[in-house]
């Protein structure tokens, strides 16, 4: 299988940065493009077009978690039937991004202290075994890969353009899992990417950042020269430095809205 050519990687978005459009896309489709043998084609990008916005949405820290998604307002804003937001609601909330509710609807997850913490024990677990695995199927090419991602990273930074930094972080991680050619893998690093973005949000202390760049590099450097102890060790350095910058000994959780309104 490919990389993944349904979801357009880091690199792709790069050139785009993703305003909030407000229509979809089948809006502005050539009417060839809606006969019937395409249908389901297109149906099935709509629904991951769709998808796709609210992923990098969250990802980018424009989408809050709790955040109600409301089916019709979502129905509206993409051009698309409620019963299509379903399902893009479904897939979301099968990869706990999304949390349904009889009645009240759909919200972004809030991920608890105790999620959080999962979420890191899982992570340490997955990933140096996406690194061992990936030093196992080292190519140049993949390593060119890691290489030109992580300077779109160190570019996003030096533009400070923060919402890019913490989605290029984030992705790092699952493209590295992507790279590595397990599909089961690189689905769980993409939940699990996707809830630790939740969890910062939740929970970051005002000044941290999610990913520290120079340890991207580092890590890929170890993956370069097939140093599989330096490169296990560097990740799981790495993810302590994620999980200690948050506050998730505040048993509350309660978030420093002073904090937040000063700057
Ligand atoms: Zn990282």
């Amino acid at each position: 299988m490919a990389l993944t050519p349904a979801r357009p990687g880091a690199l792709d978005r790069m050139q785009a940065p993703s305003h909030s459009h407000s229509h979809s896309h089948s809006d502005t489709m050539p009417a060839t493009a809606r006969k019937p043998a395409a249908t389901r084609i297109e149906r099935e990008n709509t629904v991951d077009e769709i998808y796709e916005r609210i992923y990098v949405a969250i990802l980018e820290h424009r989408l809050q978690p709790g955040t109600k998604l409301g089916e019709e307002k979502l129905a509206d804003i993409f051009g698309v039937s409620r019963a299509r937001v379903r399902e893009v609601l479904a897939r979301l909330a099968h990869e706990q991004i999304v949390e349904l509710y009889p009645q009240r609807g759909a919200f972004i997850a809030k991920p608890s202290i105790e999620q959080a913490r999962d979420v890191f024990e899982a992570r340490r677990l997955i990933e140096p075994a996406v690194l061992r695995r990936l030093i196992d199927t080292h190519t140049p090419e993949k390593i060119a890969r890691l290489r030109q991602h992580q300077e779109l990273e160190a570019d996003a930074r030096r533009r400070n353009d923060k919402r890019a930094v913490i989605r290029l972080s984030g992705e790092f991680h699952t493209l590295a899992a992507e790279l590595a050619g397990n599909s089961a893998l690189a689905r769980s690093m993409r939940e699990l990417c996707m809830l630790t973005c939740l969890t910062i949000f939740l929970y970051d202390a005002p000044t941290a950042s999610s990913c520290r760049n120079d340890e991207h590099q580092l890590i890929i450097d170890a993956v370069a020269k097939r140093d599989r102890a330096r490169a296990e060790k560097l990740m799981l350095d790495h993810l302590d430095h994620i999980e200690s910058s948050l506050k998730l000994d505040n048993t509350n959780g309660d978030v420093d809205l002073e904090a937040i309104f000063k700057g």
